[in-house]
């Protein structure tokens, strides 16, 4: 953004809004726009509940305004905030993380709270014509073509920070608005094969939440470092592929590649195939989905490839991980489908991440959920919040039956 002021150009900061500040792809964003305070400020930041870590993150950044979900927590920073002498407003609940999704102080807005409670304020912020740098992929999965209708209608740029997607999108030719997908022969999605990539079937029955959660590759939350290990994350990033670059499930296929360079590719029909690479590290998705069509720096070493000892492929096991395979067939069946698996998944990986449930159950728990809910056109948002709510329940009911 540059504004005209007298008769030479000053250039505005970007105003940002952080939903998800206190995770993994927050700390990552504050890192990158730390770097750039000439070009971005800090306007609103979100989180449920941790508030101390809330806390540091307003009285390093100095935001505007700081919503918790999670009422006691909000009053605690409230409180620690007033000791500190920062200014930053306190808002608390699910009604005030909405408004900041569409708040007008921010132009820029990162989706980074993880799973379907994303789904309000990242359909607010795509609704309000503004930047929208999306790395939550759950509110995408569920939503049919809602978001991204959202946000052609409003004006929104949806900007990928999934470091698939952000590939894709870089390989992809640039129009003015974006991306355009013409003499495309498919999408390649890589997937790292996750901790238990050369684990066999019967000793993946008893892998541990420790084990799940040891990603050789990245460090993320719990919830996508489950879905790693299971390669829900790829299905769900399938279905994301889908409606960011509007594709048919036909037109992406996954590969493994442990080495986690390639961040994914694209084939043409002339049989080019162009690929994104680059370390492994969030904050280059981040400040390219924040500065495209610039370049800014991410705080990120450059990749030598005298360092790299290989580039490995593989096919994925859908034996082995089947969740991969109930993603596909979730978006070929399409309607409420996407949303019901990715509610069967939340249930099942809280219960596992809560050691209730065996790591083999968690696939078992989404395929008997999506075989007993019924599908609907994914028309509008009170049915698709229905549908994630009666999947749910079923998946619940799943749970209870499976002991
Ligand atoms: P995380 O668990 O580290 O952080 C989650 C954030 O969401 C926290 O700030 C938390 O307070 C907030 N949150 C959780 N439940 C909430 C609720 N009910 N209401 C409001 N806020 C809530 O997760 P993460 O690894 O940073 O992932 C965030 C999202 O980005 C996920 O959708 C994930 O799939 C996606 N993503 C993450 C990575 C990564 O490297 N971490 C990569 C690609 C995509
Ligand atoms: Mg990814």
């Amino acid at each position: 953004m540059s504004a005209a002021a007298g008769t030479s150009e000053v250039r505005q900061a970007h105003a940002v809004t952080l939903l998800g500040a206190t995770g993994s792809i927050g700390a990552n964003t504050l890192d990158v726009l730390a770097r750039h305070p000439e070009r971005y400020r800090l306007h609103g930041v979100a989180a449920h509940s941790r508030h101390e870590v809330m806390a540091r993150i307003c009285i390093a950044h100095r935001p505007e305004v700081a919503v918790m979900v999670d009422e006691a927590a909000a009053d605690r920073l409230a409180a620690s905030l007033r000791d500190a002498g920062c200014a930053t407003r306190v808002e608390q609940g699910v009604e005030a993380l909405e408004a900041l999704g569409r708040d007008p102080g921010a132009d820029t807005v990162v989706s980074a709270i993880v799973g379907a409670a994303a789904l309000l304020p990242t359909l607010a912020a795509a609704s309000s014509g503004k930047r929208l740098l999306l790395a939550n992929k759950e509110a995408l999965v569920m939503s049919g073509d809602l978001l991204i209708a959202a946000a052609r209608a409003s004006g929104a740029l949806v900007m990928p920070v999934d470091s698939e997607h952000n590939a894709i999108f870089q390989s992809l030719p640039a129009t003015s608005t974006g991306v355009s997908t013409e003499g495309v022969e498919k999408i390649i999605l890589t997937a790292s094969g996750g901790p238990f990539r050369t684990t066999s079937l019967e000793a993946l029955r008893v892998v541990t939440v420790q084990q799940a959660l040891a990603h050789p590759n990245w460090s993320m939350g719990p919830k996508i470092s489950v879905d790693s290990a299971t390669l829900m994350n790829k299905g769900l990033e399938v279905i994301e592929a889908c409606r960011l670059f509007d594709l048919h499930v036909d037109d992406i296929e996954v590969v493994v590649h442990p080495q986690s360079l390639i961040h994914s590719m694209v084939r043409y029909v002339d049989g080019s195939v162009i690929a994104q690479l680059g370390r492994p590290d969030m904050r280059t998705p981040i400040a390219q989905a924040l500065a495209w069509p610039e370049r800014i720096d991410a705080g990120v070493a450059p990749l030598d490839f005298t360092d790299v000892s290989g580039l490995h492929f593989e096919k994925p096991d859908t034996e082995r991980f089947p969740a991969l395979r109930l993603a596909f067939e979730a978006q070929a069946a399409g309607g409420t489908m996407p949303a019901v698996l990715n509610a069967a998944n939340e249930v099942a990986v809280d219960a596992f991440l809560a050691g209730d449930v065996a790591f083999l159950q968690l696939s078992r728990i989404v395929e008997r959920t999506l075989a007993s809910a019924k599908s609907a056109p994914a028309s509008d948002l009170p049915t698709i919040i229905e549908a994630d709510r009666e999947a749910r329940a079923i998946a619940r009911r799943e749970l209870a039956t499976l002991e």
